[in-house]
């Protein structure tokens, strides 16, 4: 049975409670969120029939700023994982020191079902369903699976008509003509670069022709893949929802990222690309790479696996993609993990640039939101990293200190505890 992801980020919190010695009232208090919305959804489709869908906003914890975090489309959606992904914003933010809180939303919905006019409705009535509690200074969505710049442009202009005035930064990941940021666009895999280069000279690992295999070939794995090549770095193996590949020649060979993605937009898949061989997700997982990017789904490195990935170095793109029991395999093996939390943080914190330009009505450089990321990620990286050594700990419960350390701090102020 697939772990819960809400157990699976209670655990974790319970790690770094106990590690830092963190008051009971404030563990208390980030054990639960601090409000959930469930919205029925009844959209009119195409052949005139009525669907009733689901939708969730789960609004963690706010001591440091407005909530902050995406909205997800995908079958699989479902409270707990709302509630866990929510969490982990919470983290996220705080790890990377932005004045936000966490929180994410979710629609049980398959979105490659639906037209474009279903997707637009589906989009339109969930904000209709929540807008009251959200807003630029309450509660900021933002992009996630199968979610897009246009769905966030039919949310702000559906949020818009509502308020009667234009809130650019209501929502983040918004299409440049609507006030979106230069650079957003690729930010959560440029994130995870700047965090990735911290994190191999610690290893003393040179890029070149170092092997990277990447599970998940979407917005955040494909830009990732991308930047990495360009890099130096050996991509092996790409995939997606229908199946991995990996180059015939393990040992020196490495993949066109442009020519496999062209490959995938005519074909739908990253499958089938010339001079490779088709193997499972799953198989991906445990290839001899130096570097493993798990950049799709959550609970993907699990205590059934963890003993038989061979890669030095895990970036996790992907919200939550190692379980707690695989934290401790991967530990013990020497294996190092830069979690979530701090890998991927590069799309929040470029998300939070939106709303400071929004704000202003002032927009920036592609160079100078890049500059200010790449600040923010290393100071982020070597934070954590200092919590690592000092309480000898890995670093998904070292980012989990330094979070927690910072959103106690924020709810002291707040005379809260
Ligand atoms: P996306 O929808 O653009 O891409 C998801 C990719 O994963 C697609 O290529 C899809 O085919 C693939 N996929 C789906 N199911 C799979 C499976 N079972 N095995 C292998 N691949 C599978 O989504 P994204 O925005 O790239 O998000 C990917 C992960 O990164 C998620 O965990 C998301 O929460 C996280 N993330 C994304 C951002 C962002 O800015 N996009 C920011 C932070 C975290």
């Amino acid at each position: 049975m697939a772990s819960n992801p809400f157990s699976n980020a209670m655990a974790q919190l319970e790690k770094a409670a106990t590690t830092m010695g963190l008051p009971v009232s404030i563990h208390q208090i980030l054990q639960q969120p601090k409000r959930v919305l469930t919205v029925s959804l009844p959209i009119r489709m195409d052949n005139g029939d009525v669907r009733v869908f689901t939708g969730y906003r789960s609004q963690y914890n706010d001591a440091l700023g407005p909530f902050k975090g995406g909205i997800r489309f995908h079958p699989d959606v479902n409270i707990d994982e709302v509630k866990a992904l929510s969490f982990w914003m919470t983290m996220k933010c705080a790890t990377v020191g932005i004045p936000l809180g966490g929180g994410k939303g979710g629609i049980i919905v398959n979105p490659k079902e639906l037209s474009e006019g279903e997707l637009e409705r589906l989009s339109r009535a969930y904000i209709r369903a929540i807008y009251k509690y959200v807003g630029p200074t309450q509660d900021v969505p933002a992009p996630d699976v199968y979610t897009t710049p246009t769905i966030m442009a039919w949310m702000l202009d559906e949020y818009e008509r509502l308020v009667g005035e234009h809130a650019p930064g209501m929502i983040t990941g918004k299409p440049l003509s609507l006030g979106g940021s230069q650079g957003r666009g690729f930010s959560t895999a440029q994130g995870g670069v700047y965090v990735l280069r911290e994190a191999v000279k610690k290893l003393g690992i040179q890029p070149q022709g170092t092997s990277v295999a990447v599970q998940g070939f979407g917005n955040a794995g494909s830009f990732m893949a991308k930047i990495l090549e360009k890099e130096g770095y050996r991509i092996v193996a790409l995939s997606d929802s229908k199946g991995a590949i990996v180059v015939n020649d393990m040992a020196s060979g490495s993949l066109s990222v442009t020519q496999v993605d062209g490959h995938k937009q005519q074909t739908g898949s990253v499958t089938g690309f010339n001079g490779t061989k088709e193997i499972s997700n799953a198989d991906l997982l445990k290839l001899p790479v130096d570097i493993l990017i798990p950049a799709a789904l959550e609970n993907v490195i699990t205590k059934e696996n963890a003993a038989e990935l061979q890669a030095k170095l895990i970036v996790e793109l992907a919200n939550g993609p190692v379980t707690p029991e695989a934290d401790v395999i991967l530990h013990d093996r020497g294996i190092l993990f830069v979690p979530d939390i701090l890998a991927n943080a590069g799309g929040v914190t470029v998300s939070y640039f939106e709303q400071v330009q929004n704000a202003s009505n002032y927009y920036w450089t592609e160079e100078e939101a890049l500059q200010k990321l790449e600040k923010i990620m290393i100071d982020a990286f070597n934070a954590v990293w200092e919590r690592k050594t000092r309480f000898n700990i890995d670093m998904r419960t070292a980012a989990f200190v330094t979070a927690v350390e910072r959103v106690s701090e924020g709810m002291k102020a707040r005379g809260l505890v």
